[in-house]
């Protein structure tokens, strides 16, 4: 990495005030300094607050070692066994990371067995210079020097925020087989913030999107609900679906128009603050293809419909590790929107009505009807039935009188 390069943009010409930065992570970021070490804002939040938005968290890098980190901050405790950094705690259960810069070894000094890759590749301290060249992004690549509140700018990040222009760090094809994760953050970083994906970003993605089957489930797991917590599932999945990333994201599942559709729709309910669950989004990602796979007419009966759900979910679970309660409930939900899209009228209504998820279900087969809107009027209807029934159930409680059946007398005869 040529290091000449480096910007430093001094505090006068830069919009970072110390006012925006927590108040905590500015005292850690102090103490740092103050004890002879380097005390830098790193990643995402010198590019929000660049951008002039609201940073999620504020992560520190720093040149000292996760031991001496330790030793400095007696609030503090080292964790990751791949990635070891500090946690520094704070009232209100509140937690600063602060991580040792790195850098990527060089191939000689691997480990012989492949398989140590990526802890070794994890855990080699480095420059700050380093630090910058190992991430993924050049606009994720900016620091913030707590010692001169200047904005340090190893690799042209600044310039491309204000270009709105999303380049990778060294060549995407390469950084692309490193970590297949980076095709899918480059489409939501694309979404996120507006920017233009380059070039060469789009034919590396072209080329080895299939990777990204290969990428860590959990790793790939946790970026999804990141779309779903940054209300940009719909687009960035859309996007995905475009270029073709899908099934290998989704193990094989190349999604529908319209479950894309839906994922926009639960977007906007993200929006007005209700929280999103996981069972909630993965049964909006299947909801399509279940309904598909049993159309919720009377012919077809509620086994059929357990058992299609069962069969999407489970396979979507067990790729993806996800626990049991979190795969009950999205099974519920979609056997919940087959009951609700056949219509009122059966057996074990009045149950069904007081079945603690049937309102969560409702909400999503509501979204759905936006999607649908021949099912809009069922919607209404069973919002109706649902609203009467809760104020049923919470009636006082008469007590149900019992008749007792009369024992027959012994020697009655
Ligand atoms: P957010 O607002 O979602 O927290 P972020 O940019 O902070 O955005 P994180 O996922 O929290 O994103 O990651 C923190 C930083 O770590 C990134 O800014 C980037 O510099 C680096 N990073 C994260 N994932 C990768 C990756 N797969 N490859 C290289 N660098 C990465
Ligand atoms: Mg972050």
């Amino acid at each position: 990495m040529n290091e000449n390069k480096t910007t430093i943009i001094p505090r006068s010409q830069h919009c970072i005030s110390r006012k925006q930065i927590d108040t905590d992570t500015l005292k850690v970021l102090h103490r740092l300094h103050r004890h002879g070490y380097k005390g830098y804002l790193v990643g995402g939040s010198v590019r929000d607050l660049l951008l002039g938005r609201q940073p999620k968290d504020f992560d520190i890098g720093t040149d000292a070692t996760p031991n001496q980190i330790r030793k400095l901050f007696r609030n503090s405790f080292l964790v990751g066994r791949r990635f070891r950094l500090a946690h520094i705690r704070f009232a209100g259960n509140k937690v600063i990371e602060v991580a040792t810069f790195r850098r990527h070894p060089k191939e000689d000094e691997l480990p012989d067995n492949p398989d140590d890759h990526f802890h070794f590749v994890q855990n080699v301290f480095g420059s700050p210079g380093e630090d910058a060249a190992r991430r993924d992004f050049t606009i994720n690549a900016l620091f913030y020097n707590i010692a001169d509140f200047s904005v340090i700018d190893y690799l042209g990040g600044v310039e491309d925020l204000s270009r709105k222009q999303l380049r990778m760090i060294g060549d995407p094809q390469i950084r692309f087989i490193e970590d297949p994760v980076r095709m899918l953050r480059a489409v939501e970083f694309s979404a996120r913030l507006n920017f233009t994906i380059e070039a060469d970003i789009y034919s590396a993605i072209k080329e080895h999107k299939e990777l990204l089957a290969t990428a860590a489930p959990a790793r790939v797991r946790e970026e999804i609900m990141e779309l779903f917590r940054h209300k940009i599932s719909g687009p960035v999945l859309k996007h995905c679906r475009e270029l073709e990333m899908l099934p290998h994201l989704l193990a094989g599942y190349p999604g529908t128009d319209e479950s894309i559709e839906l994922l926009a729709k639960i977007d906007q309910r993200t929006a007005t603050g209700t929280p999103i669950e996981e069972s909630f989004a993965i049964a909006a990602l299947y909801l399509r293809l279940f309904m598909d796979s049993c159309p919720p007419s009377p012919k077809t009966n509620f086994s059929t419909a357990l058992h299609q759900a069962n069969e999407i979910i489970v396979s979507h679970c067990r790729y993806f590790s996800i626990a049991s309660g979190i795969r009950h409930q999205a099974r519920e939900l979609l056997i919940g929107c087959f009951r609700l899209a056949r219509g009122r009228g059966f057996k074990a209504e009045k149950r069904f009505l007081q079945h603690p998820l049937t309102p969560n279900a409702l909400e999503l087969f509501t979204l759905w009807a936006k999607v649908r809107p021949e099912f809009a009027p069922r919607a209404e209807n069973w919002s109706k039935a649902i609203h009467s029934s809760s104020i049923e159930t919470n009636t006082p409680h008469q007590p149900r009188k019992r008749f007792r059946k009369k024992k027959p007398r012994k020697n009655s005869a």
